[in-house]
Protein backbone atom coordinates (compact mmCIF):
# COMPACT_ATOMS: atom_id res chain seq x y z
CA UNK A 1 0.00 0.00 0.00
CA UNK A 2 1.37 3.62 -0.89
CA UNK A 3 0.80 6.36 1.20
CA UNK A 4 0.23 9.46 -0.55
CA UNK A 5 1.17 12.84 1.49
CA UNK A 6 -0.33 15.71 -0.18
CA UNK A 7 1.68 18.82 0.06
CA UNK A 8 -0.11 22.37 -0.21
CA UNK A 9 2.44 24.20 -3.12
CA UNK A 10 4.63 26.59 -0.66
CA UNK A 11 3.82 29.77 -0.22
CA UNK A 12 6.56 32.42 -1.89
CA UNK A 13 8.03 35.47 0.16
CA UNK A 14 6.57 38.97 -0.75
CA UNK A 15 8.44 40.58 -3.16
CA UNK A 16 8.72 44.34 -2.19
CA UNK A 17 8.61 46.71 -5.07
CA UNK A 18 11.98 48.60 -4.31
CA UNK A 19 14.37 45.99 -2.43
CA UNK A 20 15.81 46.03 0.05
CA UNK A 21 12.25 46.02 1.91
CA UNK A 22 11.60 48.24 4.83
CA UNK A 23 9.74 46.47 7.90
CA UNK A 24 6.80 45.33 5.94
CA UNK A 25 3.64 44.11 7.49
CA UNK A 26 1.92 41.56 4.85
CA UNK A 27 -1.89 41.51 5.59
CA UNK A 28 -2.93 38.92 2.75
CA UNK A 29 -2.13 35.71 3.84
CA UNK A 30 -1.01 34.19 0.92
CA UNK A 31 2.61 34.65 1.49
CA UNK A 32 5.55 33.41 4.07
CA UNK A 33 7.18 35.56 6.09
CA UNK A 34 10.44 36.70 5.12
CA UNK A 35 13.50 38.75 6.60
CA UNK A 36 11.33 42.58 7.55
CA UNK A 37 8.51 41.46 5.68
CA UNK A 38 5.88 39.57 8.49
CA UNK A 39 3.01 38.09 7.26
CA UNK A 40 -0.03 38.87 9.75
CA UNK A 41 -2.60 36.54 8.37
CA UNK A 42 -5.44 37.39 10.11
CA UNK A 43 -5.33 40.84 8.77
CA UNK A 44 -4.48 44.25 10.91
CA UNK A 45 -4.50 43.56 15.11
CA UNK A 46 -2.35 44.05 17.88
CA UNK A 47 0.42 42.01 16.69
CA UNK A 48 0.84 44.04 13.52
CA UNK A 49 0.40 47.04 15.39
CA UNK A 50 3.26 45.73 17.22
CA UNK A 51 5.62 45.70 14.53
CA UNK A 52 5.09 49.31 13.32
CA UNK A 53 6.04 48.63 10.04
CA UNK A 54 6.96 51.17 7.17
CA UNK A 55 5.15 49.50 4.67
CA UNK A 56 1.59 47.50 4.27
CA UNK A 57 1.07 45.20 2.11
CA UNK A 58 -3.45 44.63 1.48
CA UNK A 59 -5.95 43.69 -0.41
CA UNK A 60 -8.25 47.37 -1.25
CA UNK A 61 -10.69 45.33 0.68
CA UNK A 62 -8.63 45.15 3.85
CA UNK A 63 -6.85 48.58 3.18
CA UNK A 64 -10.66 49.98 2.87
CA UNK A 65 -11.33 49.17 6.69
CA UNK A 66 -7.86 49.58 8.03
CA UNK A 67 -8.62 51.69 11.18
CA UNK A 68 -6.66 54.86 11.27
CA UNK A 69 -2.94 54.21 12.50
CA UNK A 70 -1.20 55.66 15.55
CA UNK A 71 2.12 56.17 13.79
CA UNK A 72 2.78 57.32 10.06
CA UNK A 73 3.77 54.75 7.11
CA UNK A 74 7.11 56.04 6.05
CA UNK A 75 7.83 53.60 3.03
CA UNK A 76 4.99 52.46 0.87
CA UNK A 77 1.42 50.98 0.61
CA UNK A 78 1.36 47.99 -1.53
CA UNK A 79 -2.25 46.92 -3.37
CA UNK A 80 -2.78 43.21 -3.48
CA UNK A 81 -5.27 42.02 -6.42
CA UNK A 82 -5.48 38.40 -8.10
CA UNK A 83 -6.08 37.51 -11.52
CA UNK A 84 -9.70 38.87 -12.52
CA UNK A 85 -9.56 41.68 -10.47
CA UNK A 86 -10.00 44.93 -11.93
CA UNK A 87 -7.01 47.26 -11.64
CA UNK A 88 -7.12 50.28 -8.72
CA UNK A 89 -9.17 53.76 -9.75
CA UNK A 90 -7.37 57.02 -9.54
CA UNK A 91 -9.99 57.52 -6.99
CA UNK A 92 -9.36 54.50 -4.97
CA UNK A 93 -5.81 56.25 -5.49
CA UNK A 94 -5.94 59.13 -4.37
CA UNK A 95 -8.24 57.79 -1.07
CA UNK A 96 -4.78 55.82 -0.16
CA UNK A 97 -3.20 58.73 -0.68
CA UNK A 98 -5.09 60.53 1.66
CA UNK A 99 -4.24 57.92 4.28
CA UNK A 100 -1.08 56.98 4.10
CA UNK A 101 1.10 60.11 1.87
CA UNK A 102 3.49 57.55 0.84
CA UNK A 103 3.62 56.38 -2.62
CA UNK A 104 1.40 53.38 -3.70
CA UNK A 105 1.94 50.15 -5.52
CA UNK A 106 0.11 47.41 -6.97
CA UNK A 107 0.76 44.19 -7.51
CA UNK A 108 -1.13 41.09 -8.84
CA UNK A 109 -0.43 37.63 -7.32
CA UNK A 110 -1.62 34.13 -7.27
CA UNK A 111 -2.87 33.09 -3.44
CA UNK A 112 0.39 30.96 -3.23
CA UNK A 113 2.52 34.24 -3.42
CA UNK A 114 3.48 33.71 -6.57
CA UNK A 115 3.98 37.55 -8.26
CA UNK A 116 2.50 37.99 -11.64
CA UNK A 117 2.69 41.39 -12.01
CA UNK A 118 4.05 44.65 -10.52
CA UNK A 119 4.15 48.74 -10.21
CA UNK A 120 7.33 49.94 -10.68
CA UNK A 121 9.03 53.65 -9.18
CA UNK A 122 7.84 54.43 -12.56
CA UNK A 123 4.08 54.23 -11.77
CA UNK A 124 3.24 53.74 -14.84
CA UNK A 125 1.09 50.57 -15.14
CA UNK A 126 2.52 47.09 -13.78
CA UNK A 127 4.83 45.14 -15.26
CA UNK A 128 4.18 41.62 -16.47
CA UNK A 129 6.34 39.35 -13.93
CA UNK A 130 5.32 36.00 -15.17
CA UNK A 131 5.00 35.05 -18.91
CA UNK A 132 2.01 33.07 -18.63
CA UNK A 133 -0.32 35.67 -17.26
CA UNK A 134 -3.83 36.19 -19.29
CA UNK A 135 -3.80 40.05 -19.44
CA UNK A 136 -7.70 39.39 -20.11
CA UNK A 137 -9.21 42.48 -19.00
CA UNK A 138 -6.17 44.87 -19.12
CA UNK A 139 -4.86 46.83 -21.97
CA UNK A 140 -0.78 45.52 -22.53
CA UNK A 141 1.47 48.42 -23.28
CA UNK A 142 4.79 46.77 -24.53
CA UNK A 143 6.49 50.53 -24.82
CA UNK A 144 9.86 50.37 -22.62
CA UNK A 145 9.13 51.97 -19.12
CA UNK A 146 10.44 55.32 -17.62
CA UNK A 147 12.08 52.30 -14.65
CA UNK A 148 14.44 51.12 -17.72
CA UNK A 149 12.82 47.86 -17.85
CA UNK A 150 11.04 46.41 -21.17
CA UNK A 151 8.74 43.57 -19.40
CA UNK A 152 5.26 44.77 -21.35
CA UNK A 153 2.89 46.64 -19.12
CA UNK A 154 -0.60 46.41 -17.97
CA UNK A 155 -2.63 49.73 -17.81
CA UNK A 156 -5.67 50.05 -16.22
CA UNK A 157 -8.53 52.69 -17.68
CA UNK A 158 -7.11 55.68 -16.81
CA UNK A 159 -4.19 57.73 -17.65
CA UNK A 160 -0.18 56.75 -16.37
CA UNK A 161 0.18 60.56 -15.46
CA UNK A 162 -2.71 60.69 -13.28
CA UNK A 163 -1.67 57.96 -11.85
CA UNK A 164 2.22 58.97 -11.08
CA UNK A 165 0.52 62.11 -9.92
CA UNK A 166 -2.00 60.26 -7.43
CA UNK A 167 0.81 57.80 -6.22
CA UNK A 168 3.32 60.75 -5.41
CA UNK A 169 1.76 64.06 -5.53
ZN1 LIG B 1 8.80 50.35 -14.95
Amino acid sequence: MKLIVRVASPKRAFVYPIPPAPPTAVLAPWFRSQGAVRVFARGWGHEAAAYRPAAVAATWDQFDCLPALAFPLTHAVIVLACPGDALLTLQQRRRLWNMFRVPIFEQIVRKNGTLLAAECEAHCGLHIEWPDLDPAGWAVDPAPCGCGRKAPRLKPALEAEEIAAAAAP
